[in-house]
């Protein structure tokens, strides 16, 4: 059962980070990120991955990956198995992120099995869900929400579910905390009545220009379990910055 107090911060560095800059991120954090604090997950590129698994190895700081596919081996070019993931040490898997969803047709169903799959592997899904502006300015966000959590996580999910939505993603315009605090009883709600009494331990993260000016106020809502971080988690004085407001 998922420990709810301790809140988890999680870097997505996106399509960022050749060998160089990731080692001077990385050696930022480890200095000062240690074991009190919340859960630090880095998720840089695949290619990245097995240079921080050695980097991170002695840390508190944990690995996950941005993406998964939902077969362990076989004719599927360009994609990474489960297994391939968790052999470089990674615990972590974020899954359906609505630049996926977009570039990559990725639909409920693909990620639903995808969360399957990487908990088969033993990884942690964190599946992104998160509504347009359009569906938020006509109303229809809860709606949006509400089929994409019965779509995209599978039966007796163990994993962690991120409400991201996507006006908010790179803009540097956060959801307020009424729109944040609002739309997580929602999507508690939500989960209570798909899984029961295991839909209270799901936890909840918030994404979408979460910074270092907005961390503290985010991340002192009741229910936002943490967030997943874009732009400011590749620059170490901002990440440590949203780690501290945890
Ligand atoms: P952002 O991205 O923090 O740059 O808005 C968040 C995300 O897409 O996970």
């Amino acid at each position: 059962e998922a420990d709810m107090s301790r809140q988890i911060i999680v870097g997505n560095w996106k399509m960022n980070g050749i060998t160089r800059d990731s080692r001077e991120l990385v050696q930022a954090l480890l200095d000062k990120v240690d074991a009190n604090g919340p859960e630090v997950v880095v998720c840089p590129p695949f290619t990245q991955l097995a240079l921080l698994n050695q980097a991170l190895a002695p840390s508190p700081i944990g690995l996950g990956a941005q993406d998964c596919h939902k077969n362990v081996s076989g004719a599927h070019t360009g994609d990474i198995a489960p297994p391939m993931l968790t052999e470089l040490g990674v615990s972590h898997v974020i899954l359906g992120h609505s630049e996926r969803r977009q570039e990559h047709g990725e639909l409920d169903e693909t990620v639903r099995e995808k969360a399957v799959a990487a908990s088969k592997a033993g990884l942690t899904p964190i599946v992104c869900i998160g509504e347009t502006e359009d569906q938020r300015e006509s109303g229809d966000h809860f709606d949006t929400l509400g089929w994409q959590i019965k779509g995209s996580l599978p039966d007796g999910f163990n994993g962690i579910v991120a409400y991201e939505p996507i006006w908010a993603i790179g803009t540097g315009r956060a959801a307020t905390t009424d729109e944040i605090a609002e739309t997580m009883t929602f999507l508690r709600q939500e989960l209570v009545r798909q899984f029961g009494e295991a839909g209270k331990n799901i936890k909840i993260l918030y994404g979408g220009s979460v910074n270092d000016k907005n961390a503290a106020s985010i991340l002192s809502l009741a229910d936002v379990a943490g967030a997943l971080v874009g732009g400011a988690s590749l620059k170490a004085d901002a990440f440590l910055s949203i780690i501290a407001a945890a």
